[in-house]
């Protein structure tokens, strides 16, 4: 999580909210990346955060939120398969306890020497305990159970943006409504 700083800090990097031309959420760049898009006309800032960004010549406000000024088309990008991408999928939290924490390990829910696949659909985020206590073995044999089916993420702008909403509150307006709805769907339920 990016952390805020004051006014007379360093020019520190901030992540900054990208709009599409007609307001809809494209992607997160850099302070520094934000200040180049605005320079040279190709978007305008939308918010601001605190804290200054100094050049060698120049002050600049911090953006927080910019638009590019003209309609961007791509794709839909894929969720990468990496193990940062499966602990933010299940949102840092083992999906066997149902504990929230920073020290995950992947699990392979069918252990690869039984012909368990590393894709989406088998790899869950477990604490070092349950994946110690699980070891290589199948649910069944373990009487352990998941809290969430692990499931390929859509690349939703609320999937791609939540992990900052926290830290910028003021991203959260440019995201629909909809979006903010897929929050409820990625809270696990509570641990039995
Ligand atoms: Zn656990």
């Amino acid at each position: 999580m990016a952390e805020r700083e004051g006014a007379n800090s360093e020019p520190v990097d901030n992540s900054v909210l990208v709009l599409n031309q007609n307001y809809e959420p494209l992607n997160v760049c850099t302070t520094r990346r934000a200040l180049v898009l605005v320079m040279g006309g190709k978007a305008e800032v939308l918010e601001h955060t605190l804290g200054e960004w100094r050049s060698a010549s120049r002050v600049f406000a911090k953006p927080s939120v910019i638009r590019i000024v003209y309609v961007i088309r791509r794709p839909r990008p894929l969720v990468k398969l990496t193990r940062r991408e499966v602990f933010i999928r299940d949102r840092h939290t083992c999906q066997y306890c149902g504990i929230r924490t920073r020290d995950l390990t992947i699990d392979h829910v069918i252990p690869r020497h039984r012909g368990g696949k590393h894709e989406w659909e088998n790899l869950v985020s477990a604490c070092r305990l349950c994946n110690h206590r699980k070891g290589g073995r199948s649910l069944e044999e373990t009487h352990m159970r998941l809290l969430h089916k692990p499931f390929r993420p859509v690349a939703s702008a609320y999937y791609i943006l939540h992990q900052y909403l926290d830290t910028y509150e003021e991203w959260r307006k440019y995201i629909p409504e909809w979006e903010l709805g897929a929050e409820q769907d990625l809270t696990p339920a509570a641990a039995s």
